[in-house]
């Protein structure tokens, strides 16, 4: 399949891929790892009239982590979160997410920026950014954006990006003593996309009470879902069998999956029970240290 006819470019810099993007008034994409846009273009879901590809923009894929923060660069590629012991030993949500991303092609492609950026409910990464509390960092010609993770994700493929602006760096609080996170997913095959997946992601205080807690699901809503109710009942329980149980029956209860080649609305949202318990349970274990 042949995409339509698209201009395309290859800034050297944001400011430069911003200012294509302004100019072309909303019928310009930003290209990235392509494996999303270039199936809907070829589709023809998607005409661009152009492509901003961001690929050769120095300095726009790094993983690092400073006092405060763990910064993800726009650029960096699915398999670079696999890669990293930085994200596998202080932030392992991302590597199982990452690790169950297609396959090694599609993860050497794609990049996290757009994997966020693509607002596809069922795309993993949104999930564990909304449930580890990131804040994405978005330019345009008006200057800087940083938008947290849950406000971003407005509608199905609607997310509060611009035409005319570009995400840049994703910002996720430096990981502390006490945490743990785990993103688990159900996939009919190897490499799908999810059926349903859930990120969990646990602050756990010293006398074993849970201090804070992140929890979003994947592909049972029109956008990722981040289930603040769950949340809440988490803070000041212990984390145990009963105060999981009692967070997956009221996540189950927002969770609105639609029936399709991947299974029944019932047995999405049965599952979405089952899985916030095992993530729950999951992040626990790594909060106390386990594997
Ligand atoms: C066979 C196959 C299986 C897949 N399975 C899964 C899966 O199981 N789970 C999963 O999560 N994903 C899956 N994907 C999607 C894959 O992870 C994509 O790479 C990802 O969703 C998009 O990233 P990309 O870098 O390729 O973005 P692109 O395709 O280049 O762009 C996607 C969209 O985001 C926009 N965009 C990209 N980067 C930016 C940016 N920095 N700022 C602003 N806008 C931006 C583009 O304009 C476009 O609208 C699969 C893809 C394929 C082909």
């Amino acid at each position: 399949m042949i995409p339509p006819r698209f201009e395309y470019f290859a800034p050297a810099t944001i400011d430069e891929a911003i200012q294509i993007l302004d100019r072309f008034e909303g019928e310009a994409k930003v290209l990235a790892g392509g494996q999303s846009l270039l199936p809907v273009m070829k589709l023809r879901l998607a005409e661009p009239r152009a492509l901003v590809d961001i690929n050769r923009i120095p300095n726009l894929a790094f993983i690092r982590e400073d006092a405060k923060s763990l910064r993800i660069g726009a650029t960096t590629r699915t398999n670079d979160l696999n890669d990293s012991d930085l994200i596998h030993k202080r932030y392992p949500i991302l590597s199982d997410a990452a690790y169950e991303i297609a396959d090694p092609l599609v993860r050497n492609m794609g990049t996290v920026g757009g994997n966020v950026s693509h607002g596809d409910p069922a795309n993993d990464l949104p999930a564990c950014m909304i449930a580890l509390g990131a804040i994405f960092h978005l330019r345009g010609p008006k200057g800087n954006r940083a938008i947290p993770a849950p406000e971003f994700y407005q509608d199905t493929f609607v997310t509060a990006l611009a035409p005319n602006e570009l995400l840049h760096e994703i910002e996720i609080p430096k990981a502390k003593a006490g945490q743990g996170n785990a993103y688990v997913k159900l996939e009919k095959r190897v490499g799908d996309f999810p059926i349903v997946g859930i990120a969990a992601n646990l602050l756990i205080g010293s006398k074993g009470v849970i201090q804070a807690a992140g929890l979003a699901l994947t592909a049972v809503g029109p956008t990722v879902l981040k289930a603040v109710e769950a949340e809440r009942h988490l803070v000041g329980k212990a984390p145990d069998e009963a105060a999981f149980a009692r967070a997956s029956e009221i996540a189950k209860g927002i969770a609105n999956p639609t029936s399709d080649l991947r299974g029944p609305a019932e047995y999405k949202k049965a599952m979405v029970g089952v899985l916030t318990r095992r993530a729950l349970h999951r992040a626990a274990d790594r909060a106390r240290g386990g594997a």
